[in-house]
């Protein structure tokens, strides 16, 4: 028996209850483990590298201009130094100084993971339904508030050490 692609999908969409996804997602969701590798080995090899020559640190890595100029971090103060940590499975001195280097490389590394499995099995797997619930509940008042925590964050970890 001879199936059309739309019955097909619609059996197989029935059995595993993910809707099947088109080949151009496929191959846009497969360049996801990529894009994390560039960034796993930036975090891991390339900025640590920089910070060994002081020309390419000075050039590439500029201080915190609110911290040079108040001694008060801002709220992305830590963040690479936080990023390289985390890439390197130091959690808690990633975490001490900045949490967004622990949410890049793990959040990133399950994100990865996620669009890798969609695009070899060719289903939905759920990513579409929390991509649109997550940009749904993106409001400024709550990124405005997550800065500001993060800021609060930052500053008390600067005044810890
Ligand atoms: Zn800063």
């Amino acid at each position: 028996m001879i199936l059309h692609d739309a019955e097909r999908d619609t059996i197989s969409n029935a059995k595993s209850g993910f809707r099947p996804l088109a080949q151009h997602w496929r191959a846009l969701l497969l360049a996801a483990p990529f894009v994390y590798g560039t960034f796993f080995i930036t975090a891991n090899v390339a900025i640590p590298g920089i910070w060994q020559h002081a020309f390419l640190k000075n050039l590439l890595l500029k201080p915190c201009a609110l911290r040079t100029a108040t001694g008060i971090p801002c709220p992305s103060c830590g963040a690479t130094r936080a990023t390289v940590l985390a890439s390197k499975g130091r959690w808690l001195q990633s975490l001490r100084l900045n949490p967004v280097g622990v949410f890049l490389v793990v959040g990133g590394g399950l994100l990865a993971l996620w669009c890798t499995a969609c695009a070899i099995s060719g289903r939905d797997l759920g990513l579409s339904k929390t991509a649109s619930s997550v940009l749904r509940n993106i409001t400024p008042r709550r990124v405005l508030l997550l800065v500001v925590l993060l800021w609060l964050y930052t500053i008390v970890a600067n005044f810890k050490r």
